[in-house]
């Protein structure tokens, strides 16, 4: 199982995951255009995709994705709340591409089987996300303004996970921010803090996690290395073990590797 992202941030998301020939962009928040782009770079083309799964409306996350799934005749993967969304009803969606999800119901696309995630998030019904394939888990969880026990209980066991670490409270009180939106970014159904999203990693750590990934870092209200310090601080890790995926590039392909898992297996 591998995965990459085009870019991440609230200039436009995208995250790939792939195993076998299941090929899943999750949310599209780039103009088509600068999506295929960003998807030539990662060395894929877009008539690869196997479906785009959609976490919520917002326009970091949806931009693309009306103008792609029709011109490339792709599926999309939405709850009712998320296909019900303004931008939608203005640019809608070809129906016969359209596959409403359930946000607590596990769904299969080829050989992936897809975990939904009701999440806390100022959105109509926003979902993260768990992939399963073979005996991997990757876990993605963004735009997050409170952890749940839900949450806790299911991104637990994952091989890999792309974690939200928005901002830095201090700075974004501190910021350039009106305070309106710091109030929502820093709200309960806004987005993750470093703290939070070190305590959740905490409460998740285990020996199965080969790699961490940061995702949704705010240009303007965070620093990376205050991200690390958070993260190192509550589980001990080493700091070049965790990675960043950037708004520019995001992050080149990751494959969870079968030799550490044997190794695990061996000791255990
Ligand atoms: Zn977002
Ligand atoms: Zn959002």
């Amino acid at each position: 199982m591998r995965f990459s992202s085009i870019g991440s941030g609230s200039e436009g998301n995208g995250t790939l995951i792939a195993y076998g020939d299941t090929l899943l962009l999750l949310d599209c928040g780039f103009s088509a255009k600068e999506t295929v782009r960003r998807l030539r770079e990662k060395g894929i083309e877009p008539e690869q995709l196997t479906a785009i799964l959609v976490t919520h409306e917002h326009a970091d996350h949806i931009k693309g994705v009306s103008v792609m799934s029709s011109r490339y005749n792709i599926p999309v993967y939405l709850t009712w709340g998320t296909f019900c969304c303004k931008p939608l009803q203005q640019r809608p969606l070809v129906e016969s591409l359209v596959t409403i999800i359930t946000p607590h119901d596990i769904f299969v696309v080829g050989s992936i089987e897809v975990q939904p995630v009701p999440v806390p998030h100022d959105a109509r019904e926003p979902t993260q996300f768990v992939f399963s394939a073979s005996q991997w888990r990757i876990g993605v969880l963004t735009d997050v303004g409170s952890i749940t026990s839900h949450i806790t209980n299911v991104y637990k066991d994952c091989d890999a996970l792309l974690l939200e670490c928005n901002h830095d409270l201090e700075l974004l009180m501190n910021g350039p921010y009106p305070q309106s939106l710091k109030r929502r970014v820093a709200g309960d159904f806004g987005h993750l803090n470093n703290q939070q999203s070190a305590q959740l990693l905490k409460s998740i750590y285990s020996e199965r996690l080969q790699q961490l990934v940061i995702t949704h870092v705010s240009q303007k209200n965070n620093a990376l290395d205050r991200v690390k310090d958070a993260l190192v601080g509550a589980v001990g890790c080493c700091s070049d073990w965790i990675q960043i995926a950037d708004q520019k590039t995001g992050i080149e392909w990751q494959v969870l590797t079968r030799k550490e898992r044997i190794i695990e297996e061996v000791s255990l």
